[in-house]
């Protein structure tokens, strides 16, 4: 049998889409979403990036001025803040909700990163830590009170699990709240909060009854927030929080988190899945510009009498590096497939966030390997801001060793934690 294959149907794969993905599973609004994220990345964000990273924030006076003014023109630019939550409208005015597929939501987060980790933390932290925690635990006061300051990025809310003994097992939490007359009284420390300085803190503590999720508003008294200087996410901020017989009222419990154990720790491990759906997507914009950089470069540099592009080893490099982002990409589409549909499992994420974390962390690294020694610089090329940015993506939202750890479980129904 003969099979005729339509030439007109099929065009030269480029590096921004070989495998089609976005052309053949997007719909016509989320290729919309896109193209308006692109936009404003490129626009508002990729002319001061590199700036930013390298300390100079003018005209903001901190960098936390700097995250409210980012966060505030996201929300009005892509609505991106709780896109996803089906009920996110009913705490908006008329028609002020613009909802988004997971897959829309996804494409945010891929343009935002492909400038830089930092901003795409910034904005997952705002929707799928410290929002999604309010909506789906919060009481419905609390809700009416804060998901629309937060939907518009008019608020920032930070989420606060980690401690300082170690992240990776949250059960071992020291972070106490204690019932009073009044309300709760929290003693603790959280470390490593994106956005701690944020209004708002979903502070995860250890109750007599078992792990509970908290509201601590910044400013009450007993709270203190300190900024964390590193090397990596320089756009961003990160903070360590101290709670001291810090008081909270009653009302700022979040009636939807209170479990038994062991079933208590499942309310932050729930927001942790929404946030690594984030880092899933965001790790494919950063491999992808690292790639895209490179491509210009050894196109456009002439060694040895001839373009580097003509270089077998250098070849053999850049077609690594876009197969392992195209790879990366179908994982992303996937997942946004089966969560779409309620079926996304957390050992789904787990293995997509282990494959894709650690997979834009060697292309950062073999694009850094192919460009010149001014990639070290804090002005030229965005590879070397990516490569320092993306070792974090598989440190945080548990690191590569507890995804793998994860998979383990699911795969052979044992333990190896
Ligand atoms: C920039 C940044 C932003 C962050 N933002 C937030 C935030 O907003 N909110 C928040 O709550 N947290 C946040 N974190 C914290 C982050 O989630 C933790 O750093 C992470 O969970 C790891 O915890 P840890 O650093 O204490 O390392 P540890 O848990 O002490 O682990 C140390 C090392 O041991 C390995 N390890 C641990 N257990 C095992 C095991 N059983 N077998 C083999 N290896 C193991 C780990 O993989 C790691 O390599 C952030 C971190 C960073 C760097």
């Amino acid at each position: 049998m003969t099979v005729v294959q339509s030439a007109s149907k099929t065009i030269l794969p480029t590096v921004e889409d070989f495998y089609l993905c976005d052309d053949e599973f997007l719909d016509d609004e989320e290729r919309l979403v896109r193209d308006s994220a692109r936009q404003f990345c490129r626009k508002e964000l990729l002319p001061h990036i590199r700036a930013w990273d390298a300390g100079d924030i003018k005209p903001y006076a901190r960098k936390e001025d700097l995250t409210r003014d980012v966060a505030v023109k996201l929300a009005r630019a892509l609505n991106v803040f709780g896109a996803t939550l089906p009920e996110m409208g009913k705490y908006l005015d008329a028609s002020e909700f613009v909802p988004m597929t997971p897959a829309g939501y996804g494409l945010v987060m891929r343009e935002i990163e492909a400038v830089d980790t930092s901003l795409r933390s910034l904005a997952s932290v705002q929707s799928s830590l410290g929002l999604f925690a309010v909506y789906t635990f919060g009481s419905e006061e609390v809700k009416r009170k804060w998901l629309p300051l937060l939907y518009r990025g008019e608020k920032l809310v930070c989420f606060g699990l980690t401690e300082p003994q170690g992240g990776s097992d949250p059960a071992s939490m020291k972070t106490t709240a204690e019932k009073t007359a009044r309300g709760w009284v929290l003693d603790g420390t959280k470390v490593w909060i994106t956005n701690g300085f944020a209004d708002l803190a979903v502070v995860w503590a250890r109750t007599g009854d078992g792990i509970r999720g908290f509201l601590v508003e910044n400013g009450a008294p007993g709270f203190t927030v300190r900024h964390e200087e590193k090397w990596a996410l320089r756009a961003g901020t990160a903070s360590s929080l101290t709670f001291n017989r810090c008081e909270v009222p009653d009302a700022n419990l979040l009636p939807g988190s209170v479990q038994e154990p062991p079933n208590d720790l499942k309310c932050p491990l729930r927001c942790l899945s929404e946030a690594r759906f984030s880092i899933i997507w965001g790790a494919v914009g950063a491999a992808r510009a690292c790639v895209e950089e490179v491509l210009e470069f050894v196109k456009n540099r002439n060694l040895f009498g001839r373009p580097l592009a003509s270089k077998q080893a250098m070849v053999a490099k850049l077609v690594w590096c876009l197969n392992e982002v195209e790879n990366m990409s179908l994982v992303a589409h996937r997942i946004a497939s089966l969560k779409a549909k309620g079926r996304l499992h957390y050992a789904h994420i787990s293995l997509a966030k282990y494959n894709n974390a650690d997979k834009s962390v060697k292309v950062a690294q073999e694009s850094v390997d192919m460009l010149p020694a001014d990639v070290f610089t804090f002005e030229a090329y965005h590879s070397g801001r990516h490569l320092r940015n993306l070792q974090i993506i598989k440190k945080y939202e548990g690191t590569h060793e507890i995804h793998t750890l994860m998979v383990g479980r699911a795969l052979t129904g044992l333990s190896a934690f």
